[in-house]
């Protein structure tokens, strides 16, 4: 509370943990870089990202830079890049966990990156869409294109917490779209989010984009919930 109250007039802390951050240091201090909890899920091709997916889509490689803990710093970040205005942060993401993944050759894989859209009502609200800020982050370290209207979102959702999963899913795949005027046909796609829990609203996307023609794809999020 008090962090948060001071960070009002110090605008350069560290927003992960609150803290001051020192020079060179930008959006995160070295500690919380350092010790955010990774995944390596790029090292290991059947990981716990990988699984969630089984018997639901064929995937190139499902990916995430850190676990996603209820409460935990990475919590606190996501909320920010989503609710804080802080497009700068996703952008960051991608382009640090972009060069981890060319490291690991994902450039050779893919032709675009295409984030899950948000709702153009939602967009306008927020000003941003935070999985297109991540994704152009990884454009830039990854080399490749993004096609940020490649995927439409077609119906304003309310939050689904309270259904059940089938009923969610059931909902998911009538949400998304995609743009005929972008075209996808023949392309291997990097599909971007922000975060992974259940899957539901990816399977949704690449259940669209394989509609779009897509021969390949596979999914990266900043976070993903075990
Ligand atoms: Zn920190």
């Amino acid at each position: 509370m008090l962090n948060d109250f001071i960070s009002l007039f110090f605008p350069n802390y560290c927003l992960a943990c609150n803290r001051g951050l020192a020079k060179g240091e930008k959006l995160l201090c070295l500690k919380c870089e350092y010790n955010l909890p990774k995944t390596d899920s790029h090292l290991h091709h059947d990981n716990f990202i990988a699984s969630k997916f089984y018997g639901r889509a064929k995937l190139l490689h499902a990916v995430a830079r850190y676990k996603f803990n209820k409460s935990g710093k990475v919590q606190r970040l996501l909320h920010r890049l989503k609710y804080g205005d802080k497009p700068e942060l996703g952008t960051l993401m991608g382009s640090e966990y972009g060069k981890e993944l060319r490291e690991a050759n994902f450039s050779e894989h893919y032709d675009v990156i295409v984030p899950v859209p948000l709702h153009k009502k939602k967009l306008r609200r927020r000003g941003y869409n935070q999985s297109a800020m991540f994704g152009t982050g990884l454009s830039e370290s990854l080399e490749l294109p993004q096609y940020e209207n490649a995927l439409v979102r077609n119906i304003y959702t309310s939050t689904q917490t309270k259904k059940s999963r089938l009923d969610r899913l059931k909902n998911v795949k009538t949400i998304f779209g995609y743009n005929k005027e972008v075209s996808l046909s023949g392309l291997s796609v990097l599909l971007v989010d922000d975060v992974i829990t259940t899957g539901a609203t990816l399977e949704a996307c690449i259940e669209a984009l394989t509609e779009a023609g897509a021969t390949s794809i596979g999914v990266a999020a900043i976070a993903s919930a075990k």
